[in-house]
């Protein structure tokens, strides 16, 4: 489902296609129905919707990736630091084995 229904152009939902915020469907009766996905419009339907948009929740989801990727990165140098402060130890080798050991691979 790409498009959230509005009262004067209802979608058709499936239990498969329900949208994460409010829309608004008709039912098999015939009635026009809202499904309220925000407190707003739990209160009022007629109220203005404060579900997040999908460039919300996608600005949201990007900076989560730029987030994870900065932690990633920070991880990978210390890796790799790390792991040549081990290699360059008189006990390295044995220290390497235990961490295989510990960890399974
Ligand atoms: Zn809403």
């Amino acid at each position: 489902m790409t498009a959230s229904g509005t009262r004067d152009n209802p979608v058709t939902t499936t239990p498969d296609s329900v949208p994460s915020g409010c829309f608004w469907f008709v039912d098999p009766d015939g009635t026009l129905c809202l499904a309220p996905g925000c407190m707003a419009r739990i209160q009022d339907p007629d109220a203005e919707c404060l579900c997040d948009s999908l460039t919300t929740r996608y600005g949201r989801l990007a900076q989560k990736l730029r987030d994870l990727q900065e932690r990633q990165q920070y991880a990978d140098t210390w890796w790799h630091a790390l792991r040549a402060a081990v290699e360059a130890h008189p006990a390295g080798r044995a220290i390497l084995a235990d961490t295989q050991r510990r960890t399974g691979r």
